[in-house]
């Protein structure tokens, strides 16, 4: 009747008890699916009310605005023009990661990471110029996976994408990919900010961000690493993130590699 704190009081070592340990380790499982379920709707909504709280109250000073003048008013539609897009950029990530929950439009394709890759840096790098970072790569060839091209992408897409973001003007961002006869590895280190100790054993949680200031500025919302963290899981793989001796961070992704294919 959805008590989870329902527990049956065994003693013995019999079937029977051995039945109720399996019931309680049951429902301890459903309580905690449950709480991390309620939590999720409600880190869910914070992130949404925010910046509909905020085009609400750009529009109303608009309309109660008698004579504002035309830049004022220009300012405050760009405002309302972010936060849209900041809204759009969340629901889309929530949609990407209850998609990947329910296994919807996963594939087994062969991928080619050296190409999804350089195609990944090609979009990142008026980012990179705008924060004054430099992007390097050492991509070996025939780093080969079973999986989907989009959610390679976001991985991809989504660390690089925060070794930018996370630095300072004049620091770098460095891919390597290379691959033994069981995995490819996919490394993507930094110069930037670092994450504190800390904060390391959370920050593939949803919604979990360091700095919620800076994050906001980057226009983040706390989703892009545990995107990177469940599409590396459904591929079969792992993710770490480490500190690097010279600052900034190092994420490492291991993916099983797919066999390499025999010439005829
Ligand atoms: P966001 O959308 O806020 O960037 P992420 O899930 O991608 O969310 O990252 C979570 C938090 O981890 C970020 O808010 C940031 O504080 C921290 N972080 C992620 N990557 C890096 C990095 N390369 N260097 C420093 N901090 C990082």
């Amino acid at each position: 009747e959805g008590d989870y704190e329902y527990q049956i009081k065994t003693g013995g070592s019999d079937e029977l008890s051995e039945l109720g340990r399996e019931f309680n380790n049951l429902t301890q499982r459903l309580k905690n699916t449950e709480e991390l379920r309620r939590r999720f709707v409600s880190d869910a909504s914070h992130e949404l009310k925010t910046p509909l709280a905020s085009i609400r109250l750009l529009s109303d000073s608009i309309v109660n605005s008698d004579n504002m003048d035309g830049e004022t008013m220009r300012e405050f539609v760009t405002d309302i023009g972010n936060e849209a897009e900041r809204l759009s950029r969340t629901t889309e990530k929530l949609l990407s990661l209850s998609k990947m929950d329910s296994g919807i439009g996963l594939s087994s394709d062969r991928l080619d990471l050296k190409h999804i890759t350089e195609k990944t840096m090609h979009l990142l790098s008026p980012l990179a110029k705008e924060y004054h970072v430099n992007i390097s790569t050492e991509l070996e060839r025939g780093c080969c996976i079973l999986g989907s091209e989009d959610l390679v992408y976001r991985i991809i897409f989504n660390l690089a994408e925060n070794g930018i973001k996370y630095n300072m003007p004049g620091g770098f961002v460095r891919i390597k990919l290379f691959r033994d006869s069981e995995n490819v590895s996919l490394i993507v280190e930094d110069s930037g900010i670092g994450i504190p100790d800390e904060d390391l054993p959370h920050i593939f949680s949803r919604f979990y961000r360091v700095d919620k200031a800076r994050s906001r500025d980057a226009g983040g919302s706390g989703l892009g690493l545990s995107i990177v963290y469940d599409a590396v899981r459904l591929h079969g793989g792992s993710v770490n993130v480490e500190k690097r001796e010279s600052g900034g961070s190092r994420f490492v992704v291991i993916f099983p590699a797919c066999p390499e294919e025999k010439p005829e």
